[in-house]
């Protein structure tokens, strides 16, 4: 038999050890607040006449030929990001983090940097965050993305200013936006991969939101919460991810069919209930 979500808040609030409240989020929690999500058609990409998808103009290969669109294209979502106002289900994280401290982890897919508008303070950004910039060449560490620098609308082509702040200070090569690039590898200085798998070991139920799971890392912190006995909820109005069919017919697995805003409430509540 499976436990409802409120025995399962409950036993492991109780539980000694493996009682981690881990939350992975993806563009879904962001899309209440107006942000186009990555996968969908919206995250298409025009210049010109050529339309690019993610997966193609969202590699390293891309941008090493293609400096200036790329950086025209992550300045129009420097605009659209500055703009971007946490939603309920951000806020609603940020108080249960206040709720657990320690017990809480936040791993997120998302770069624009919504948790931490909300209030969130340990979150784990495993694809990187598009406010943050390092050297293409790697010569040093992630900086703030240059405040001179200004959001571009989507037409809008760099200026020689703009090119001057998008170079490397210590070597001259560009600087490239602080993102996972689909031909890039997760790692744990910039990615935080032993990081976040130490913590999917340690972890007494996963609530996985607002992402299809098509990328390895996520994938992985599922099957290791699992592995080591924990369990995954999903938030999730339709049953379509990949969590759904790799793990629905498991007995430790839930869907929960509601709004991610809606279904953090409830869980809040029941953590309020049971601490
Ligand atoms: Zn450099």
């Amino acid at each position: 038999m499976k436990p409802t979500l409120e025995t399962l808040i409950q036993e492991t609030l109780q539980k000694e050890k493996r009682n981690l409240f881990s939350f992975l989020t993806g563009a879904g929690i962001s899309s209440e607040s107006g942000l186009p999500t990555y996968r969908g058609s919206d995250g298409i990409w025009i210049k010109g006449t050529k339309y690019h998808k993610p997966e193609e103009f969202g590699t390293f290969k891309y941008f090493s030929q293609n400096q200036e669109e790329v950086w025209q294209y992550n300045l129009f979502w420097k605009k659209l990001i500055e703009e971007a106002k946490p939603n309920q289900g951000h806020f609603t994280l940020s108080e249960i983090e206040n709720l657990l401290s320690e017990k809480f982890q936040l791993i997120t897919q998302n770069v624009d940097g919504l948790h931490q508008k909300a209030g969130s303070k340990n979150v784990f950004e495993i694809h990187g965050n598009k406010q943050t910039v390092r050297c293409a060449s790697e010569c040093s560490g992630v900086m703030l993305i240059p405040s001179e620098l200004k959001s571009k609308d989507l037409s809008e082509d760099l200026s020689e200013k703009d090119i001057e702040l998008l170079h490397c200070q210590n070597c001259e090569d560009w600087l490239r936006p602080n993102t996972l690039w689909f031909d890039e590898s997760y790692n744990e200085k910039l990615y935080f991969l032993n990081s976040t798998l130490k913590a999917a070991k340690n972890t007494g139920v996963l609530f996985v939101i607002g992402t299809s799971g098509a990328t390895t890392l996520p994938q992985m912190i599922a099957e290791t919460v699992l592995q080591y006995g924990g369990f995954l909820v999903e938030i999730n109005t339709e049953e379509d991810s990949y969590f759904f069919e790799r793990f629905s017919r498991t007995k430790k697995y839930i869907l929960i069919k509601e709004k991610a805003s809606d279904a953090l409430i409830k869980i809040k509540e029941m953590i309020e209930k049971y601490k």
